[in-house]
């Protein structure tokens, strides 16, 4: 018995198989709907659907990834923008200041969250605006980028309070 293949994991319709049993539909019911026998069922289930349940939950993990990776891009686009209409001329510092600690706050965590990939193109364009920025303040854009975090963090314990 040991060496036959297990007549459910072969089926074309496994999918909505495995979904009964998960649902914790009767194994005699399935058996009956999916005309396999009982006992195919019941060894198909204890042998064979955690590895499947455990690659489903994979695949979830991996989706959920992406999802979380493209909300992080998209914020990190947004702000760019908010720093990019506040280096115009006539924009606030203030909020260039606040824009780039953020976009750098991005940068790190999309740097943790894919820990191998190469290091993101967007530090040195943002190194880039920092300088724009101190080029109008009169300040390097190291003061600019420490200046911007000390901002951010009044800002945050502002909000604390
Ligand atoms: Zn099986």
């Amino acid at each position: 018995m040991s060496g036959r293949a297990c007549s459910v994991c072969s089926r074309p319709d496994r999918p909505e198989l495995d979904a009964a049993i998960v649902a914790g539909e009767a194994k005699r019911g399935i058996a009956r709907r999916f005309a396999v026998s009982p006992d195919a069922v019941e060894r198909h289930a204890k042998a064979h659907l955690p590895a499947a349940l455990v690659k489903a939950r994979e695949a979830e993990d991996v989706a959920n990834g992406d999802a979380l990776l493209r909300q992080i891009q998209d914020l990190q686009k947004r702000t760019l923008n908010i720093l990019a209409a506040a280096e115009k001329d006539d924009g606030d510092a203030r909020v260039a200041l606040v824009a780039i600690h953020q976009a750098r706050e991005n940068v790190a965590f999309l740097s943790k969250l894919l820990a191998e990939m190469r290091p993101a193109p967007t530090a040195a364009s943002l190194r880039a605006a920092a300088e724009k920025v101190a080029a109008k303040a009169g300040l390097s854009a190291d003061e600019v980028l420490a200046l911007a975090e000390k901002m951010a963090r009044e800002a945050e314990g502002k909000g604390d309070a």
